[in-house]
């Protein structure tokens, strides 16, 4: 709409009703005093047109309201128009009439044809009531003034409309001028239209004014904050552009450009396969294409830092001289010789198929302190290999081993991928401590994705969630450890190859002792030189009296500390003693912690020694049985577990069907209640193998026999009384020589067990095979008469089922009954012991 302002005046002296053309118009309202432009295109409308410039020009104009319709009837016209002059026409090329109106009163509809060949009506003119007051030129002024803010905020308005409205000496003209040029929607346009008195209609028109200006200026400061960001981003490219053209003007070349040049060179020197390099230069033509301040910039810097400190080829060579590694082994170990030879055939067998073999991935399984650790790492210096370990313990997130997806914020490779970094070869010993402590939660399981490490037939590509690109870990001599093998998923463990380490004899300890831990911690203490001895005795007494364990960990920190203590006096410049003796140790160590040897102790009446296999290796515990007064109810205490329980109720079955056989008399169990007692109650225990130690403790105690205080016994027990197999004897048998027991009750399909025992062991215990409860009760009890039924002083029951080894040693009479308890006990680590 274009519109202009033109005073018409005299209006007002024509006649009041008159009967005029009629333009109905749908989306526009005409004011007076302005011109209109206005685009005509219905026939009836036309000839509306015609008619006026016909007669005098003037025609009456009106707005219709639901604009949405075509068809309209006389009721949907609003009741206020304009009289207009038609002051020019064109004909369109489409057919249409492009008219120009000059507006000049409000009219009032009246009477309307819309029938005839040309719309009639019949209007009144309106007289605009005059006003001037000093209210009416205050609210003008404002009116004006805040229109010129709007002129000047408005991309559609100029300058020329506020010098318009400037000029305009009337307040309804004023209003109506100010209304055409506001974005106004039909309705509101009419509304301004039907208010007759001028100093009203302009209020009104003040207040749509404002609003509109308040709008413009929110949109101004919208603009302005978009507009303000776009050109700095110009700004800064530009600036960065002409940086750029500056500087190769002056020869010199963009540290970006550099960068990735140098990067491109790199990844191409790396060898890394064909996928991977092809990855790696994607991403830096990514990295060019990224403008420098974007974060994103770090996020792919970070991943191409990853792709290039990764070994990709570097590797470092087998020294395959099965001489020099069996030297170095021997260096670091005493004994473990099933391991040792291992090693040196892989080495040999690798040696003949010239590097094309498959590595194994081997288990050392074995109580803490046994030398799994360790033993690893001399396999790597026999090998020539880079060393590298990664705890799994309490891993319960697959990302841990596989990364994260570079999407994560702050997303890096897994553990198996930063290692392989650290270690900077293809071809590491690599050692996976604790795969039995990997956990499972919501998170996803570890496992899974170990599996995939750990087999041959897949870890020659290996995908890291965050690498992308897969990595080969065949070359790499994967060593796992664990100190046992039955939390370890079944799939993995059937991927390895388990080298059990069940712990050592004191006799190995103490050489061990004297050939590797002494002289370590002479040297890690600062004494070489000083000729500081620990006497063999001594070592025999901390074995004996300060440790009770499998491996030697705690035996060399207590070597250690001996030596700290030793190593405070000569820096005090006191006299250091030459030589420690036993009889010195409470000195440096503090008072015995374990009682070795059974002096006090005698042959007791209800209690019977079991031996359990334990994350620590093995350990030796007794069940303990009393009997009182009451129904015949069964008591078991000690944290037992179901399996462990069910074996208690069918000893107890055992023994009332036998009733009679070991002078026990069937009215005990009437009058009696039986209560079973596991000492070391807070620890967890479970398994079928105290079977045959609890019904020993419970026909002890019914028959008042005692049980040989030097027997120790394992095995499952059925209702009829015969003896089952069990797991984990060389771990029992080890403790329990640890624990000074002379003999040994085993089931009797175990005897197999016992070849992988050492001598030692099996020449100072006595193994006598079991095949049922009555052979291991006149083994155990004593009997009636004083006289032991089994053991030392007779054979055992069963011909020929004697000890294994015939040249039996003097035997050391001694063990620390109930070795769960006391100190003993809260030296077990949490898992349940298997008894
Ligand atoms: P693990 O990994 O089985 O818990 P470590 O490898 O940490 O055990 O061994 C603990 C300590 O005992 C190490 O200092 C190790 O050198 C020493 N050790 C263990 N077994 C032997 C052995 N057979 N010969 C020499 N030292 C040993």
């Amino acid at each position: 709409m274009t519109t202009r302002t033109k005073r018409t005046r005299g209006a007002a002296k024509r006649k009041k009703t008159l009967t005029l053309p009629l333009l109905v118009r749908r989306d526009m309202v005409v004011f007076p005093n302005q011109v209109t432009q206005v685009l005509v295109y219905r026939n009836s409308s036309m000839r509306a047109v015609d008619k006026a410039l016909e007669d005098d020009r003037r025609i009456a104009v009106v707005g219709r309201r639901n604009a949405g319709e075509r068809e309209y009837a006389a009721d949907d016209l609003y009741d206020m128009g304009v009289l207009a002059n038609v002051s020019r026409t064109l004909k369109m090329p489409d057919g249409s009439l492009n008219i120009l109106l000059e507006g000049e009163n409000r009219i009032r509809i009246g009477e309307v044809n819309l029938e005839g060949q040309i719309p009639q009506a019949e209007v009144s003119i309106l007289e605009e009531p005059p006003a001037s007051s000093d209210e009416v030129s205050a609210l003008m002024r404002a009116v004006v003034t805040l229109f010129g803010q709007g002129c000047k905020l408005s991309p559609l308005l100029g300058e020329e409309a506020h010098v318009m409205a400037m000029n305009v000496d009337e307040p309804g003209w004023l209003a109506d001028l100010v209304t055409g040029y506001l974005q106004l929607p039909m309705e509101e346009r009419q509304g301004v239209l039907e208010i007759l008195p001028p100093l009203e209609r302009l209020h009104h028109v003040h207040r749509l004014l404002a609003k509109e200006v308040e709008v413009l200026e929110l949109q101004k400061g919208i603009q302005t904050e978009v507009q303000d960001e776009v050109e700095k981003m110009q700004r800064e490219h530009l600036l960065r552009e002409q940086m750029r053209v500056i500087r190769r003007q002056l020869g010199e070349v963009d540290p970006l450009s550099r960068d990735t040049s140098e990067l491109r060179e790199q990844i191409q020197g790396l060898g890394m396969p064909e996928a991977v390099q092809k990855k790696a230069l994607e991403e830096v033509e990514r990295l060019e294409g990224i403008p420098s301040v974007s974060p994103e910039v770090g996020v792919v810097r970070n991943y191409l830092d990853w792709l290039v400190n990764l070994p990709w080829q570097q590797e470092t060579e087998d020294t395959l001289d099965t001489k020099v590694a069996g030297r170095v082994l021997n260096e670091n170990h005493y004994g473990l010789k099933r391991v040792k030879e291992r090693i040196l055939e892989y080495m040999a067998v690798r040696k003949l198929s010239e590097g094309k073999l498959r590595s194994p991935i081997l288990c050392f399984v074995g109580p803490p302190g046994v030398g799994k650790t360790s033993l690893g790492m001399s396999i790597a210096k026999a090998l020539g290999r880079k060393f590298v370990r990664v705890s799994l313990g309490g891993t319960r997130d697959e990302a841990e081993i596989r990364g994260h997806r570079r999407t994560y914020v702050g997303a890096l490779p897994g553990r198996v991928i930063q290692t392989m970094r650290l270690a900077g070869t293809i071809n590491p010993v690599f050692m996976l401590d604790e795969l039995d402590k990997v956990g499972i939660d919501f998170r996803g399981d570890p496992s899974s994705a170990l599996l995939e490490v750990l087999d041959p037939e897949q870890n020659h590509s290996f995908s890291d969630h965050y690498l992308e690109v897969p990595y080969n870990l065949s070359r790499v001599l994967f060593i796992a450890t664990a100190n046992v093998l039955d939390p370890v998923l079944p799939a993995l463990r059937d991927r390895l190859e388990v080298i059990e380490l069940p712990g050592y004899t004191e006799e190995e300890k103490m050489s061990i002792a004297s050939r590797f831990l002494i002289p370590k911690q002479v040297e890690q203490n600062g004494l070489a030189g000083k000729e500081v001895v620990i006497g063999p005795e001594a070592v025999r007494r901390i074995v004996r009296e300060y440790t009770r364990e499998a491996g030697v960990r705690n035996l060399e920190r207590e070597i250690g500390s001996v030596f700290r203590k030793i190593a405070k006096v000569v820096v005090e410049e006191r006299q250091p003693p030459r030589r420690v003796g036993a009889a010195g140790l409470p000195k440096y160590l503090g008072p015995a912690r374990y009682t070795w040897g059974m002096a006090g102790e005698q042959d007791e009446v209800g209690v019977a020694t079991g031996v359990a296999r334990t994350e620590a290796g093995g350990d030796v515990l007794s069940v303990e049985v009393t009997l009182m007064k009451g129904k015949g109810n069964l008591t078991l205490t000690g944290s037992l577990g179901e399996v462990m329980k069910e074996s208690a109720q069918a000893a107890l079955s055992y023994a009332r069907s036998h009733q009679g056989d070991h002078d026990v008399s069937a009215a005990v169990f009437n009058e009696q209640d039986v209560h079973i007692h596991v000492p070391a109650g807070a620890v967890p225990k479970d398994g079928p193998s105290a079977g045959v130690t609890i019904a020993t403790a419970l026909v002890s105690a019914l028959s008042g026999k005692a049980v040989r205080k030097n027997v120790a016994m394992t095995g499952e027990v059925t209702l009829r009384g015969r003896v089952l197999e069990v797991g984990g004897i060389k771990e029992k048998a080890l403790a329990a020589h640890r624990a000074g027991i002379t003999t040994f009750l085993l089931p009797k399909r175990n005897v197999k067990d016992l070849t992988e025992l050492p001598q030692k062991v099996r020449r100072d215990i006595q193994f006598l095979p079991m095949e049922s409860v009555e052979e291991v009760l006149t083994a155990a009890l004593v009997s009636a008469n004083g006289s032991k039924s089994g053991g030392e002083d007779q054979e055992g029951p069963g011909e020929g089922a004697a000890s294994l080894d015939d040249k039996r040693a003097p035997r050391v009479a001694g063990r620390v009954r109930g070795g769960g308890t006391g100190k003993a006990g809260s030296r077990r680590k949490s898992g349940s012991p298997q008894v």
